[in-house]
Parts: structure tokens; C-alpha cells; sequence
């Protein structure tokens, strides 16, 4: 006889949830995957009526999902977000370019609007132009630091007030054992919060972060949503590979170990006589730096120069870079846009006559 669900026990366990141990229907998984996002969402008051949420889409599975859950929640739950699908385009062909093909089709399953910014656009080099000068090593150093300024300035762009990622557990448990391996007591503090503001006032959150991995892909099959699950053509970031290994293992002998690392990350504070730096805007391009000079504008400056090394290992030669005709759009004037932008929507709201030109 088929095992029944342990929660409905009415229809069939199809379903042995890695977080609980629970052997549970479709219909229950689904209820339960959705409520621990939705009370995720709510214990954390991430967002409020009237937000403006870009969600980062690259077609992967989190973000789809994330997608799929985040437009499901808003509607059930009437939380008056108006949601938007954010892209960014790395420039790697023959995989980010496969899979804004999934993030366009989302578009349309979802009724979401999109908008796609790239690497070449905003700082005339795709990734396929950066492997090209340095080679096949630190990647993913460019390609991170490029990445989080891309989706502020593509928040920006929206005049958005908050962008949810879909980082998971898996992921937040392996970033807190990185940044413990590596000493790295700032970023350690931050890593374990669900929300931290980013460019100005826009929020960046994880309604993810006690979501399982494993859960996650159940639920897209389950859901049979359109995802693309091609790893990235240059070799992902290979410290943070060695984490996940070490966390698959722990997982593997003590199934709480990924939630366990997340408890005990919130859990840690930093000493109040811990100095930790200071952040300030970047001299050149405006951006929020704890340097006068932003990481990515040094990267920039170091392709731009011939010595990618530059920012990579931080040299005399960081500090002393001097000032570099920029053709990145000043984050000054994105947020002006921005403010322009939100007063236009507050008048045309406040205004009673929807039609009228004031
Ligand atoms: Fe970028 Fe590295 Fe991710 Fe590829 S694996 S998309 S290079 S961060």
C-alpha cells in the first residue's frame, strides 16, 4: 500500500522533504514550501503596500522559482507590490545568453515586465571580452563585483525600492562558512541578514535564506516551471565550491546542519571595538564604496590599462590609480532620474483627475 502524506493523510507521499523528514503529497509540499516563504516574508516585514520589487532573474532555478512564488504570494496575500523581472547580462555566450531565452518566456508566463541590463552596456566589457584579456582565472571576481553595481543600477533605472535575490540557505550557509575561513568579520555580519540596504534606499533582500536547495529544485519540477540549468561556461568561484562540498557532507551526516550554520551565523556579533570600515561614495563613479575609489571602477581601470591584476591582489598601484575619463553613467544621476521619476508617479497618484497634465 503507498505511503500516505503525513500531513493531509488522504493522498499519496510523493515528496521526503530534506528540511523536516517528512514524506508529503504535491499539494501539502507546495502548501508548505509557499507558507514558510510567505511567513519568511512576513516575520521579517520585507516589504510594505505599494513597493516597486525588482526580482534578479537569470532563468536558474532560484530565481524562477523565486519568480513563480513571489507573483503567487503577492496575489494570494494581497501584499500591493508591483513586481518587476531584473536581468543582467554578463555577456557569456553559450550559457547567459540561453538563458535571458528562459528569463524572456518568464516574462510572459508571468505577466511581469523585464528589463535587462549588460555588462557591455553599462561598462563597455562583457565577460567573454574580460576572459579574453586576463584568461581563465578570477572570473568570478569580476564577474561578482560587475554584477551587484549592474542590478543597482538596473534597480535605479526602475526607480525601484527593493530587489529580492534568490539566495538560499544552501547559499547562505556556505557564504557564512567563506567568510569564516576567511576572517572576514564584516562581511560574516552581514552575510546572515535577510535584508541590507544597497544603493541609497533600495533594500535587497533573500526570502529565500531558510529555503533548502534541494527543496527548491523539488518544487520546480513539481511545478514543472521553465528554468535553465546549464552551469556558467567559466568554472564557478572555486573557493566557494570547496564550501559546498564541506556543507553537502555536514548535510549528508546531520540534515539541520544548513539551518543549524544560518542560527549560528545571526547568533555571532561583532565586538563593538571591532573597527569595521566606513562607507562612502566612490570618487569616480558615485557608487557606495568603503574606498575612495570602488572595486569595480578599479577592475575597470585595470582592463582598461592592461594590468587586470589590478584590484584583484590590491597593489600600490590601486591606491594610486589616477582619475579615468569615465564613460559609466554617474550614480548621481541615476538617482536624480530616480527621485525625477518617483515625484512624477506621487503627483500623478495624488492626482484625482488621472487624465490631467499637472
Ligand atoms: Fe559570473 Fe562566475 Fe557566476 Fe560565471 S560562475 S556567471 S563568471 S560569477
Amino acid at each position: 500500500m503507498p505511503r500516505l502524506c503525513d500531513i493531509c493523510n488522504d493522498a499519496r507521499a510523493i515528496v521526503r522533504r530534506p528540511k523536516t523528514a517528512q514524506s508529503i503529497c504535491k499539494e501539502c509540499f507546495f502548501h508548505v514550501f509557499e507558507t514558510e516563504v510567505h511567513n519568511t516574508i512576513v516575520d521579517s516585514n520585507l516589504f510594505k503596500p505599494g513597493d516597486r520589487v525588482g526580482i534578479g532573474a537569470s532563468g536558474g532555478k532560484d530565481s524562477t522559482v523565486l519568480a513563480y512564488v513571489m507573483k503567487t504570494l503577492n496575489d494570494r496575500y494581497n501584499y500591493g507590490l508591483d513586481l518587476y523581472l531584473l536581468s543582467v547580462d554578463e555577456g557569456i555566450s553559450g550559457y547567459r545568453d540561453d538563458s535571458l531565452e528562459t528569463v524572456k518566456r518568464n516574462k510572459e508566463q508571468y505577466g511581469l515586465p523585464l528589463l535587462i541590463v549588460s555588462y557591455e552596456q553599462l561598462y563597455g566589457w562583457s565577460m567573454d571580452s574580460i576572459v579574453a584579456a586576463v584568461g581563465r582565472k578570477n572570473n568570478c571576481t569580476f564577474c561578482g563585483v560587475f554584477r551587484r553595481q549592474a542590478l543597482d543600477r538596473g534597480a535605479l533605472m526602475l526607480d525601484l525600492d527593493h530587489i529580492v535575490t534568490g539566495h538560499n540557505a544552501d547559499d547562505v550557509a556556505e557564504t557564512i562558512l567563506m567568510n569564516i575561513f576567511r576572517g572576514d568579520i564584516s562581511r560574516l555580519g552581514r552575510c546572515t541578514e535577510i535584508a541590507t540596504t544597497g544603493e541609497g534606499y533600495i533594500v535587497r533582500s533573500k526570502p529565500f535564506k531558510y529555503a533548502y536547495e534541494k527543496e527548491i529544485v523539488m518544487y520546480a519540477y513539481l511545478r514543472r516551471l521553465d528554468y535553465f540549468s546549464t552551469e556558467c561556461t567559466y568554472s564557478p568561484n572555486a573557493y566557494r565550491g570547496y564550501a559546498r562540498e564541506f556543507l553537502k557532507k555536514l548535510e549528508r551526516v546531520r540534515p539541520s546542519a544548513i539551518l543549524d550554520i544560518i542560527h549560528s551565523g545571526e547568533a555571532m556579533h561583532v565586538a563593538k571595538d571591532v573597527q569595521l570600515p566606513s562607507l562612502d561614495r566612490c570618487q569616480r563613479c558615485g557608487y557606495i564604496s568603503s574606498n575612495s575609489i570602488c572595486k569595480a571602477c578599479v577592475l575597470l581601470e585595470g582592463l582598461e590599462r592592461g594590468i587586470p591584476k589590478l584590484g584583484i591582489s590590491r597593489t600600490k598601484q590601486d591606491v594610486e590609480a589616477g582619475p579615468r575619463e569615465s564613460d559609466l553613467v554617474h550614480f548621481e544621476k541615476l538617482r536624480q532620474d530616480a527621485l525625477e521619476m518617483r515625484k512624477t508617479r506621487q503627483n500623478s497618484a495624488a492626482c484625482p483627475q488621472s487624465a490631467c497634465a499637472c
